[in-house]
């Protein structure tokens, strides 16, 4: 669901996704977008979809994994306190201590409640946090199993089309 947009200098559009897994034991919200503007990123004229136009409830969101925490991919967590936030530790170590990682309030809210995974996980069955250090050193990618296929949802694997080109 595309959730913002972003204009990067000189003339290019970031879109800003998240994912919804409606899994049997519960619906999991994978990164939460942009949902308010702020000073640190005005140059970047984030254009917010409405939280009214999303295509889901956050209130019927029972987890929520963020990829990584860039401001445009926890914009969202602050909607969705009490609710565990898993994320790797070594990206929320970074969140919390490197300057121009994140909007760091935005992570340190303190009714957020976030939870440190320590590499791969299976937090419901068939849907696994897989950590993928490059974008930034704590990404992970959650590998949803369905349907006899895996499907692998990331954030910012290939911000440009561009990079989806075969070197
Ligand atoms: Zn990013």
């Amino acid at each position: 669901m595309r959730v913002a947009e972003l204009l990067v200098p000189p003339d290019e559009v970031l879109l800003v996704y998240v994912h919804v897994i409606d899994h049997p034991e519960g619906r999991v919200l994978v990164d939460t977008g942009l949902t308010e503007l702020h000073p640190a990123v005005a140059d970047i004229d984030p254009r917010l979809v409405p939280l009214t136009e999303w295509d889901v409830d956050l209130a019927g969101i029972d987890i929520v994994i963020n990829t990584h925490l860039h401001f445009d991919h926890c914009g969202g967590n602050h909607l969705l306190a009490g609710k565990p936030i898993y994320v790797q530790r070594r990206e929320l170590d970074d969140a919390r201590s490197l300057d121009d990682h994140t909007i760091r309030e935005w992570v340190e809210a303190p009714a957020l409640q976030s939870v440190p995974l320590d590499g791969e996980s299976e937090l419901l069955p068939a849907v696994r946090p897989v950590p993928t250090p490059g974008h930034t050193a704590g990404s992970q990618v959650v590998v949803v199993e369905t349907g006899g296929r895996a499907f692998v949802i990331g954030g910012d694997m290939a911000a440009w089309s561009k990079q989806l080109v075969a070197a």
